[in-house]
């Protein structure tokens, strides 16, 4: 692990505590009143919970066993890919269009660089599978631009690539590359900056009374007691309610990989290189920011592993098979030396909807989670979502709500759409 430097107005936990007492501020017409709300993890999703929780003018405390900003959770990486595409479903797309809007607002306020257009996102199409074609539709269709590449504009936009056997390609050019720790601790900052506080302190499972919550318990013992919760712990989720998530998100392990850049090369550039990503081969890259090295990583799930139990070791059989992948489509960095590896977490839902719902016994509990690879980029959207649901928003909640009940705590059936991946999440159920 890393350790973090807890920022000016974190809390470390040492004693009992108690939430700041709520601060008569405005508030919408649509929300219930004032409320202690207390969030567990401080990851993409609880953060933006957080913050759009306080800025409907509740008494926020964030809590985090790792800190924030910490690299331990799945937020906690070098970059995410924005990307509108999500094949023939148009909720995402308009999710991911409000959510880039947010980052790039808080970019601003922050001064600092969250999102690098990169030069867009590029996606190597095949005939093998429709995600690409339909994904153009719904692009179209929504307003958002996006273009068709042969096979020579591809080579020409992109001289790193071989393009061989790549019959077209997708290019979104308002799409790329979120900055994601950095971009998570500006958003804690706006908390703090807002008057939400921070608590670094790890939340035991607590016994429910009377149908809801009501209380927690820190690590220390000390009890905290809120109006409403929410649980937002990635890949941890599983362990603090096994019952209800254990089958239904699943933590994999995912190796990370940045192989040097050949010295002198400028094609791995930004605005050289696209975000990359190819749906069929499972396999997605960026290009290098720091000049060093290029991001290139497999979407294929690896190994189920509880986080607490990880070794958290990039296994050698990724960095051969992310090598001969390369070979084929990024020949000049396929015999490079790796010179960053990393781990985290995918918590992967059978159909990779996301989990956004409330508790179905403890009333006032709220679950965000299942990020199944794809969730970085909402996460502006994902936290001001639950904020409506947990402030009661009816006008808020049902803007943001998908048409379907795709975030619903429910048995899910398998579905291979919505990551960067044409692999099955989880596999598929065979027919009797
Ligand atoms: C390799 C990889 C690549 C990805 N690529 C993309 C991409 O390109 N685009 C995209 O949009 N998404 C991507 N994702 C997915 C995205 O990063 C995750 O879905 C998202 O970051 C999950 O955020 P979260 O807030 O749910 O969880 P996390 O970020 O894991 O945060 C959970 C937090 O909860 C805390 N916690 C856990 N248990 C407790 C407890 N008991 N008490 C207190 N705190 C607790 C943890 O310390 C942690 O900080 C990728 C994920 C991975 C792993």
């Amino acid at each position: 692990m890393v350790p973090t430097q807890p920022r000016r107005g974190t809390t470390c936990h040492k004693r009992p505590h108690q939430t700041t007492p709520c601060v008569p501020v405005p508030i919408g017409a649509d929300t219930i009143g004032l409320m202690r709300i207390v969030v567990v993890g401080a990851g993409v999703m609880g953060t933006w919970a957080a913050l759009w929780l306080r800025r409907a003018g509740h008494s926020v405390t964030l809590i985090d066993r790792h800190g924030p900003g910490n690299r331990l959770c799945s937020s906690g990486d070098e970059s995410r890919i924005t990307r509108s595409s999500h094949g023939a479903d148009r909720h995402y797309p308009t999710w991911q269009r409000r959510a880039l809007e947010q980052w790039r607002e808080l970019e601003r306020s922050a001064g600092e660089k969250l999102f690098e257009p990169a030069g867009g996102v590029v996606w190597l199409a095949s005939e093998a599978q429709t995600f690409e074609a339909e994904s153009y539709e719904s692009l179209a269709a929504l307003g958002i631009p996006v273009e068709r590449w042969t096979t020579d504009e591809l080579a020409a936009r992109v001289p790193a690539l071989n393009p061989d056997g790549i019959p077209w390609a997708l290019f979104e050019p308002e799409a790329g590359a979120l900055f994601a720790r950095p971009a998570v601790m500006a958003a804690q900052d706006r908390l703090r900056a807002e008057g939400g506080e921070i608590v670094v302190a790890r939340v035991a499972p607590s016994a429910a009374t009377e149908g809801g919550l009501n209380r927690i318990t820190l690590d220390d013992g000390a009890p905290l007691d809120a109006d409403a919760f929410v649980f937002a712990c990635g890949p941890w989720l599983p362990d603090l309610f096994p019952d209800l998530l254990g089958e239904l998100i699943v933590p994999h392990r995912q190796d990370v990989m940045h192989f040097a850049v050949p010295p002198g090369d400028d094609r791995y550039a930004p605005g050289k290189l696209p975000v990359w990503i190819d749906f069929d081969g499972s396999f997605y890259g960026f290009p290098s920011f720091d000049g060093i090295g290029a991001k290139a990583c497999p979407d294929w799930l690896g190994p189920i592993e509880r986080p607490d139990d990880s070794a958290r070791e990039v296994a050698d059989e990724t960095i051969e098979a992310s090598r001969s992948l390369l070979r084929r489509r990024f020949p000049g960095l396929a015999d490079q030396p790796v010179v960053r590896r990393w781990t985290c977490f995918y918590e992967v839902t059978p159909d990779a909807n996301f989990v956004i719902d409330r508790h179905p016994t403890l009333a006032d509990t709220w679950i965000a989670g299942g990020g199944t690879g794809h969730a970085f980029k909402h996460g502006p959207v994902i936290g001001e979502y639950l904020a409506a649901l947990v402030t009661g928003n009816a006008r808020a909640a049902s803007e943001l709500a998908p048409p379907d009940d795709r975030f619903a705590l429910r048995p899910r059936g398998a579905s291979v759409s919505f990551r960067t991946s044409g692999r099955a999440p989880s596999p598929i159920p065979q027919e009797p």
